[in-house]
């Protein structure tokens, strides 16, 4: 059997954006409402995407930034790809994403990185505080980072983020060994 390709996904972010709850959507399609922000956690999750097959996804679910700035940087230069989490509905949250990726683009160069801006609690429209149109801006100046807006209490674009993420990565290692 041919080896399976293994990638590395990392997610950063504020706390309470919905990290853990995206990454068990993804690891267990399920949506548990609880909030622990101290789990840190990693997975190997045996998955199989469109355009890439059967593969082994390294899951990072990272704990909350500002008391870990020295963790964050850890994060940073060990990853390979990234989703940048904020909530739809936290302000403070979005500002956030944009410093991550500062410093990202601090200790690496932009085609050594790929990056997916996620808005997620999408389905909390009515206490919206960044609008869509506010993410995909951002989303273009983050290196054509791809944007998504899901809600991991309602399922919507959870996979979609995932794939899309494994996607730009598998891109990258393919053009880069050419
Ligand atoms: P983390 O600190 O970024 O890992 O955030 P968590 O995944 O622990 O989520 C924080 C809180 O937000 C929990 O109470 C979750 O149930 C809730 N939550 C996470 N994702 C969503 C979502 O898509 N919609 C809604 N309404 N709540 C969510
Ligand atoms: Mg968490």
């Amino acid at each position: 059997m041919p080896v399976k390709p293994e990638f590395k996904v990392t997610l950063l972010g504020a706390g309470g954006v919905g990290k853990s709850a995206l990454t068990l959507r993804i690891i267990s399609g399920v949506f548990t409402p609880t909030y622990n922000p101290t789990i840190e956690d990693y997975y190997r999750h045996d998955t199989n995407i469109d355009g890439v097959g059967p593969c082994i996804v390294e899951i990072l679910d990272t704990a909350g930034t500002e008391q870990f700035a020295s963790m964050r940087q850890l994060y940073i230069s060990n990853g390979q790809a990234f989703a940048l989490v904020y909530a739809v509905d936290d302000r403070a949250s979005f500002e956030e994403v944009k410093e991550i990726y500062q410093h990202i683009t601090e200790s690496k160069s932009p085609q050594n990185i790929s990056v997916v801006l996620i808005g997620n609690k999408c389905d909390l429209d009515d206490r919206r505080e960044v609008e869509t149109w506010e993410g995909q801006e951002a989303a273009k100046e983050m290196c054509n980072s791809q944007f998504l807006e899901t809600s991991a209490k309602e399922g919507t674009h959870v996979f979609k983020f995932f794939e899309t993420l494994v996607m730009c990565l598998d891109g990258r290692i393919r053009s880069k060994s050419k």
